[in-house]
């Protein structure tokens, strides 16, 4: 495998920005050595957390039905026997673990503030708003915290990649993009860091006159999760919707994962707390190719992995995917 690496690499060279038009077929022979690991588990798990968010709805509709009839029957006649049949199935899932209705508490919540196993785990901003104005915070709310900001100090912006389940949404519109500008001219508004904390400000802010509610608007994952919830709890649309699709649309036309580079404040704070993260994206200089940006080029975040740049890396892994010569890895960060 090294021999082979290090003739990529010398080919690469040899022919610079010829490596770059291969790019696709560099793709493809990422997936056949199994180099796309990084990328497959961080779309994979955050899939799993849009389903976690579906079964956190649904677990809600048992509790409702648990606490109010507590009788298979009564269910059946009150909303049908497909809830009975769901009611029933989610009573001996849950009385698996336990007692029912503890075992379903112990498992509640959203991205915003979400238990686990009866784990918590709050994000960072919410924490945030709620100190500011509320000036008091419940223990266990400040605990759930821990291992949020803990993740972002030894690995930055993980979050984005592994667990957002809005970043699912604009890799989509990314790759939309990316199709439709062969037939379309995109923009590509360029990345301004200013931005993202002025809607922190903004929002913490708003949210000391409003309410903690702004925050479904304004942060993107935030509203993904409250658009699942209505839809599965209530069968019914959440304003949150709109400011996804306002996000989209950003994205589309504005410039590749324009909201996460420029607009969402949490992605700003993680890379702010991981700015001296453990592990980060790693460069052999050595097999590095001149005319080469492709590292770059795909980046959903802009860092530039070919200047040794990690601020803002998630491990999203699609650097290592496309590196022609394979000299990227994800690893401990370089001294
Ligand atoms: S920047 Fe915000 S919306 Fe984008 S992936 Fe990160 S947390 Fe999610
Ligand atoms: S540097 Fe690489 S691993 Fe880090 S965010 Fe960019 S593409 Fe993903
Ligand atoms: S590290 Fe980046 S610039 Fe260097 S060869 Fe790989 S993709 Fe190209």
């Amino acid at each position: 495998m090294v021999g082979r690496r290090r003739t990529v690499g010398r080919d690469a060279r040899r022919s610079g920005l010829g490596a770059l038009r291969v790019r696709k077929g560099v793709a493809c022979a990422a997936v056949g050595e199994g180099r796309c690991g990084a990328l497959v588990l961080s779309i994979c798990s955050r899939f799993g957390v849009v389903v976690l968010l579906c079964c956190l709805a649904l677990w809600t509709e048992y509790l409702n039905l648990k606490i109010g009839y507590n009788n298979a029957r009564l269910v059946e006649l009150s909303s049908g026997v497909a809830m009975r049949l769901f009611y029933e199935f989610s009573d001996a899932f849950f009385g698996f673990f336990g007692e029912p209705v503890a075992a379903a508490q112990a498992n509640a919540g959203m991205t915003w503030s979400i238990r686990l196993a009866g784990v918590p785990f709050t994000d960072p901003l919410a924490l945030l708003s709620l100190a500011l104005q509320d000036r008091v915070a419940e223990v266990g709310f400040v605990l759930g915290a821990i291992i949020p900001l803990a993740l972002a100090s030894t690995c930055g912006r993980v979050f984005c990649s592994y667990i957002c389940p809005a970043s699912l949404l604009f890799f989509s519109i990314g790759r939309l993009r990316r199709r439709l500008g062969d037939f379309f001219y995109f923009p590509e508004v360029g990345a301004n860091r200013g931005l993202a904390w002025g809607v922190l400000c903004g929002g913490l802010a708003l949210s000391l006159v409003a309410g903690h509610g702004v925050w479904i608007l304004i942060l993107p994952y935030f509203a993904m999760g409250q658009t699942i919830f209505h839809s599965i709890a209530f069968g019914t649309l959440s304003v949150a919707l709109f400011s996804l699709i306002a996000c989209a649309l950003l994205d589309l036309f504005l410039g590749y994962q324009f909201t996460c580079r420029n607009v969402c404040p949490t992605g700003r704070l993680l890379g702010r707390i991981g700015s001296r993260a453990l592990v980060a994206v790693r460069r052999d200089a050595s097999e590095c190719v001149d005319a080469c940006t492709a590292c770059a080029d795909v980046c959903p975040f802009r860092v530039n992995p070919k200047l040794d740049e990690t601020r803002d890396c998630s491990l999203c892994g699609e650097c290592a995917v496309i590196c022609p010569t394979q000299c990227l890895t994800l690893g401990g960060r370089k001294k």
